[in-house]
């Protein structure tokens, strides 16, 4: 016997999506699912950053160290400190482009259910052969 899916679709119906034995979703649907889903796309975007922020923020901090103590020059550490503001400015950039990106495979995901569910109302009405 085949469960349906306990969900209910952006239009309104009910899902008639499959659903694997012991569960009330369908993979579209399944909280558990999205919720994983949506912890490895956050850690995915956050791995990466956040490394490379660590690692500046210890160089930073090297640099004030070595201009306090004069073992770099001022106007090296000026410098320095102008590429780190560039880069900084890069992971902003990088962070907010995984961000939309991540909304942009959401959407995608969402016009697919759509679709996929139209599809199947079109094939009810006009099926082959009529
Ligand atoms: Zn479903």
């Amino acid at each position: 016997m085949a469960a349906k899916c306990a969900a209910i679709t952006l239009g309104g119906a009910p899902c008639k999506g499959l659903v694997r034995p012991g569960n009330d979703y369908c993979p579209a649907h399944d909280p558990g699912r999205q919720e994983a889903r949506r912890r490895a796309a956050s850690r995915a975007g956050r791995s990466k950053p956040g490394r490379e922020l660590t690692e500046a923020k210890r160089d930073i901090l090297d640099v004030i160290k070595g201009v306090r103590e004069e073992s770099i020059e001022r106007p090296v550490g000026a410098v320095v400190f102008q590429g780190y503001n560039t880069f900084l400015k890069a992971l902003d950039v990088e962070r907010r482009w995984r961000e939309n990106e991540e909304l942009g495979r959401e959407l995608e995901e969402l016009r697919e259910l759509v679709e996929r569910d139209a599809g199947r109302g079109e094939a009810r009405r006009a099926p082959w052969g009529a």
